[in-house]
């Protein structure tokens, strides 16, 4: 479609809502061309997308392409090899009261208009994996990407109707106002990531009609470390867990919690880690991202004097750079743990021991990722029952959310539904309940 004044909300909607109700976007064939589409939209535009993600996070090449595109690509894989699987009819067992000639099975129905809207902090990964999973379903979609990364914005709303059915997969850019507009419409299942006060009013906007809304949301999730564990190891993984993309990870860890003698040994080991990572001046290394914008600077400056710094402290408001940062001796209640860091600042925070740092969880929201570096099994088995989080991980943080057979997404305060290879299938389908008797 080639427009002069950008199509209005409803036009949009109503458009896509026209193509569904003809069925053109139900069968499987018309899906995986539309993946293959995305597939090779990524693949033949990879540098162009690095580029401008480069521009609005200065993400390097190397995590451009690991955490966006190929990321991406992988899940258009998975996709595409397990789809004619995942969308087959389920038998379930007949009950003997509707006799034996009665049979009962379960299949999956697309929705109809889906709105993705994504934030900034993986603006590729985030607005187009939630969309392979509307399309790999049968949905028409709309995708909102965020217009705190307008570089990447623009990328993909010039690509995304280059290779896609325009008449069933449109881009609306924009911020508060089209957002506002996009959700006074309605749709059939809105799929919504970034902070929890926008959730709310996702949620609130939904209400209206009824939609289902999937929300992944952040928070701060903690890493837990056990004494008595190679702390060299942990060190080097913790390091590059939260470092990544700057801090601005919804899964990175944000913050440790050990005892006073595992952390006075972790913090030399860390900051050997962040050396071994960037150098001794992470700003000259092109593997280090910057800070989104100066209002998130400035809010994360503002938490850099929250306890002793063991590595970094450094910033350059004009290079929007703030060095990898570690914070020991922090107290539970200083600012940099009263909210979402989601910058790259690493305060350790000090318990007695096993139960408190359970205890220290529980009393807090329910985080999006909790991680645990334990040699103990028993340490280990705790944690999975005695706590909740929208994920677990065990030795290695973010990796869960590479893995597209689990599904990722969070509970309480870090959101609500998930997504991923099959749980993408059953977030934008309707599992129909289905029954045959025959007319004898
Ligand atoms: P953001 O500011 O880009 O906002 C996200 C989207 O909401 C954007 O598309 C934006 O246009 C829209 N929006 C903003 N204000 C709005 C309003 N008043 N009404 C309607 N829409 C509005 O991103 P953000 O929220 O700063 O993202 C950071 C947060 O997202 C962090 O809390 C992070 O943990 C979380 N996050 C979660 C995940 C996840 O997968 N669970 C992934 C990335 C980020």
């Amino acid at each position: 479609m080639n427009h002069s004044a950008p199509e209005q909300p409803a036009a949009v909607v109503a458009r896509l809502r026209a193509t569904f109700r003809t069925g053109r976007t139900k069968p499987a064939e018309w899906r995986m061309t539309q993946l293959r589409r995305l597939r090779d939209m990524l693949t033949e535009n990879g540098t162009d997308l690095a580029a401008a993600l480069h521009t609005d996070l200065g993400k390097s090449a190397t995590e451009a392409f690991r955490t966006e595109i190929d990321f991406t690509v992988r899940e258009i894989d998975h996709t595409l090899d397990h789809l004619a699987d995942w969308l087959r009819p389920e038998p379930a067992p007949a009950p003997a009261h509707l006799g034996a000639d009665v049979a009962v099975w379960t299949q999956y129905d697309p929705l109809g208009v889906v709105l993705v809207i994504a934030p900034w902090n993986y603006p590729a990964q985030l607005l187009l994996t939630p969309v392979v999973g509307a399309l790999a379903a049968g949905n028409a979609v709309i995708a909102k990407p965020s217009e705190l990364a307008p570089a990447t914005s623009a990328v993909l709303a010039r690509l995304l109707p280059a290779y896609l059915d325009t008449d069933a997969v449109a881009v609306v850019e924009g911020g508060v106002p089209e957002t506002t507009a996009l959700l006074a419409e309605r749709f059939d299942h809105i799929f919504y990531t970034g902070n929890g006060t926008v959730g709310r009013i996702v949620l609130r906007a939904a209400a209206e009609h009824l939609t289902p809304v999937t929300l992944e949301l952040g928070g701060k999730s903690p890493a837990f470390v056990d004494r008595d564990t190679d702390l060299a190891v942990v060190a080097d993984r913790l390091t590059r867990g939260k470092f990544l993309n700057a801090g601005q990870t919804c899964v990175a860890p944000d913050y440790v919690l050990t005892d006073p003698d595992t952390a006075a040994a972790l913090e030399p080991l860390l900051a050997n880690a962040v050396n071994a990572l960037y150098g001794s001046d992470p700003a000259a290394s092109g593997e280090y991202g910057r800070i989104i914008n100066e209002r998130h600077f400035d809010r994360l400056t503002g938490l850099l004097d929250s306890g002793r710094t063991v590595v970094g402290g450094t910033s350059d408001r004009a290079a929007k750079y703030i060095a990898p940062t570690v914070l020991a001796d922090v107290a539970p209640d200083a600012p940099v743990m009263r909210e979402e860091i989601f910058g790259p600042i690493l305060p350790i925070v000090t318990v007695s021991g096993l139960d408190e740092a359970i205890d220290f969880i529980n009393d807090r929201d329910k985080p999006l990722a909790l991680y645990v570096f334990s040699e103990s099994d028993r340490t280990r088995l705790r944690f999975a029952a005695e706590t909740s989080s929208g994920g677990l991980g065990h030795g290695l943080p973010l990796a869960h959310l590479t893995v597209s057979d689990l599904p990722f997404g969070g509970v309480g305060e870090s959101g609500m539904g998930n997504y991923h290879g099959p749980y993408s299938i059953e977030t934008f389908s309707h599992r129909k309940a289905v029954l045959d008797k025959p007319l004898r």
